[in-house]
């Protein structure tokens, strides 16, 4: 018995004034401190119902950890919200579905949140999430990140009960995305499609949404990235984004995405730019158990930018979209990269990526990855 869990998705012009349609009372809008500066959490407020009350918990920082995750939970508690609208990237979105947790149940502990553990939630609230980045999926996952900033360590979080109510994927939401951000997220996302469809718990469900997500980024990613604003292209990568999220959170994530966290616990890399610096050289590990699955993927890639085998159509898309994917472009320093490596390896074994992983990857396999992703030699 397996299952295909997702949100209701609403998607397309116009898709935000669905909020308006929902019993919403009291909205507890939680949104990111780079999202402050834009309209965005502006059009989300009003695109509530008439007369329905907000509170707009807007100090979201990236990878943000439990202290400043929780920091506002007595005032948000005081409130009383009846629906959680988490505005922004992942670390907005998870942040929502954490305090969406706490909220609900304050006898539990955020760890409490495991998959084998019925939570009960619902009672108080329901959860929206509308990205404002194409690629984390969280919008449709059962799944959140918790970074402990003090351990330099990142827990993933899952349980069915955590999958929003409502992903509402509006272009106008992503229209001014910043390039950099476009990149690294749009990366995220293929990394999602590509381990969601060789993670062994694949299944008909997530090989569909791979497929498909793959075909709408891989063939809308680069009009993107030289004409941002072209609402068409914009809303295929969003779509094809949250496709590649439910196709992970419906089967799981691989080797890319333990090392990418490991990465980016100790270095504060955007996620999406950590997985695609292991994303290659993991297609080539996992290679002698998925040459054919790899090989259909690889049909998705444009003409333009296609090469033989799928690692290095990933390679050759990275260099078209300015996309720098090696530890030495981000600037570390070789001799501390290599003090680092036991750690890294360490942190990335404990990854739920690693039990789904196609291939079984030691110790030894984990440092010979951690270290060709350096790139270039010191
Ligand atoms: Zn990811």
């Amino acid at each position: 018995m397996w299952f295909f869990r997702s949100p209701t998705v609403i998607f397309g012009d116009e898709a935000l004034t669905y909020l308006a349609t929902l019993p919403i009372h009291r909205a507890l809008i939680v949104t990111d401190r780079d999202l402050r500066a834009t309209d965005l959490p502006e059009k989300v407020r009003r695109a509530l119902p008439e007369g329905a009350q907000s509170m707009v918990l807007g100090d979201v920082g990236p990878e943000p950890d439990l202290g400043e995750m929780t920091a506002h939970l007595e005032e948000i508690r005081r409130f009383v919200p009846d629906w959680i609208v988490g505005v922004g990237g992942g670390s907005a979105l998870d942040t929502a579905k954490i305090l969406f947790v706490l909220y609900e149940r304050p006898d539990l502990t955020v760890y409490d949140t495991t998959p084998l553990q019925p939570l009960g939630l619902r009672a108080k609230s329901r959860l929206v999430a509308i990205p404002t980045t194409s690629g984390t999926g969280s919008e449709c996952t059962w799944a959140a990140v918790l970074t402990e900033r003090a351990e330099r360590r990142k827990h993933e979080l899952a349980s069915p009960e955590i999958i929003p109510d409502y992903a509402i994927l509006d272009p106008e939401m992503v229209l001014a995305l910043p390039l950099e951000q476009t990149r690294n997220t749009a990366v995220d996302a293929i990394t999602h499609a590509i381990e969601g469809y060789v993670s062994r718990w694949k299944n008909p469900y997530s090989d569909a949404m791979s497929e498909k997500a793959l075909e709408l980024i891989l063939g809308n990613l680069r009009t993107v990235v030289l004409h941002p604003d072209l609402r068409e292209a914009r809303t295929a990568v969003h779509i094809g984004a949250s496709m590649a999220g439910l196709s992970f959170s419906n089967s799981q994530i691989g080797l890319a995405h333990a090392l990418g966290h490991a990465l980016g616990a100790r270095y504060k890399t955007p996620h999406g730019k950590a997985v695609g610096i292991f994303l290659p050289l993991v297609v080539e590990f996992n290679r002698s158990e998925c040459q054919e699955r790899f090989d259909r993927l690889n049909r998705y890639f444009p003409d333009s930018v296609r090469a033989q085998t799928l690692e290095d159509s990933l390679r050759s898309l990275f260099r078209a979209i300015g996309l720098d994917s090696t530890v030495a472009a981000l600037g570390v320093a070789h001799p501390d990269y290599l003090a680092s490596l036991d750690e890294l390896a360490e942190l990335a074994a404990e990854s739920t990526g690693l039990v789904t992983n196609p291939k079984d990857c030691g110790t030894a396999e984990l440092k010979e990855l951690l270290s060709r992703a350096y790139g270039a030699e010191a």
